[in-house]
C-alpha cells in the first residue's frame, strides 16, 4: 500500500497545480483552450440530440437571467470564456455549464426554480463550477487515476491490489472532491448572483423547493452529494455578506427585470 500512496504522490507532484478562485489547491493537466474546445464540442453534440426549446418568452427569460450573471462577472474572467445558453425543451429540473462557457438549462427547471432569483441562482452555481475549473479537475483526476492503474500493472501489482487501488480512487479518493467542487459552486453562485443584483435568500428557498421535487431523475444539485441541510447552512452563512453584495449591485443600477412571461405549452 506504500508503494501506491507513493506513486500517488508522485503523480500529483508531476502535474500542473492552480487556484480555485477561492484559493483552494488544484490539479490540473489539460490547458483552458483544450478543455474549451471540448466543452464546445460536446455542446454541439447536445443541441443535435437534445430538442431545443422553441418558447420565445422562455427563451428570453432565460437569456435576461445569463446576462446579468455573465455581466456580474470580473470582466478578465468574463472574457476568457464564450458565454452562450441554451434552452432544451426536456421536462427534467435541471441545468449544465461546460468549460467555455457553455450554459444548458432544461425547460423542467422553470417549474422549480419560480422566479428570476432561483433561476438566477442555479445559472451562477453553474457558472461558479465554469470559472472554478472544476470539469479540468475531474478529468485529470480521472487521467490520473488511469496512469496510477497502468503504472500498478507495470509495477506487477496483483489484481487485488490493482482492484483496490481503482476502487479507493474512485471512491475514496475522488468522490469527496466533488462534494468540494459542489459547495465551490455554491460559494461562487451565491456571491455571483448577489453581484448581478439577484437576491440571494432566493437560493436557500430553491435547494428548499428542490429537495421536495422529487423527480424521477434528481438534479445535478441534489445528486452531488452535500446533504441538503449541508448545503442550506453553508448558504446561509453567506447570506449576510451576499445580501450587502446585493444591497450595492442595487444602488448601483443592478435591477434584474427578467419575468417569465406567458407560459405556453412546451
Ligand atoms: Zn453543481
Amino acid at each position: 500500500m506504500q508503494k501506491i500512496i507513493i506513486l500517488f504522490t508522485t503523480l500529483i507532484f508531476f502535474v500542473g497545480c492552480a487556484s480555485s478562485p477561492l484559493n483552494r489547491r488544484q490539479v490540473v493537466i489539460y490547458s483552458e483552450a483544450e478543455m474549451a474546445a471540448q466543452g464546445e464540442r460536446s455542446y454541439r453534440q447536445i443541441q443535435q440530440e437534445v430538442p431545443i426549446s422553441t418558447n420565445t418568452s422562455e427563451i428570453n427569460y432565460v437569456q435576461c437571467v445569463t446576462d446579468y450573471v455573465i455581466e456580474a462577472l470580473d470582466p478578465r474572467v468574463e472574457s476568457r470564456n464564450q458565454w452562450e445558453v441554451t434552452l432544451f425543451s426536456e421536462n427534467q429540473a435541471n441545468a449544465f455549464a461546460l468549460p467555455g462557457g457553455k450554459i444548458g438549462v432544461y425547460a423542467g427547471l422553470l417549474d422549480v426554480a419560480i422566479n428570476q432569483h432561483q433561476l438566477a441562482a442555479v445559472i451562477a452555481h453553474e457558472v461558479g463550477h465554469v470559472i472554478a475549473n472544476h470539469s479540468n479537475e475531474r478529468a485529470s483526476q480521472n487521467a490520473i487515476r488511469d496512469v496510477g492503474v497502468a503504472v500498478a500493472r507495470i509495477l506487477d501489482v496483483d489484481d487485488t491490489t490493482l482492484e483496490a487501488i481503482d476502487m479507493g480512487a474512485r471512491y475514496g479518493f475522488f468522490l469527496p472532491f466533488n462534494r468540494t467542487q459542489e459547495s465551490e459552486a455554491d460559494s461562487i453562485g451565491i456571491i455571483l448572483m448577489a453581484e448581478a443584483g439577484f437576491d440571494p435568500e432566493q437560493s436557500v428557498e430553491l435547494w428548499l423547493r428542490m429537495n421536495s421535487n422529487s423527480g424521477p431523475r434528481p438534479p445535478e444539485f441534489i445528486s452531488t452529494h452535500p446533504a441538503p441541510e449541508t448545503r442550506i447552512a453553508d448558504l446561509n452563512r453567506r447570506m449576510q455578506e451576499a445580501q450587502s453584495i446585493r444591497q450595492l449591485a442595487n444602488n448601483t443600477g443592478r435591477n434584474p427585470d427578467c419575468v417569465p412571461g406567458i407560459a405556453s405549452p412546451r
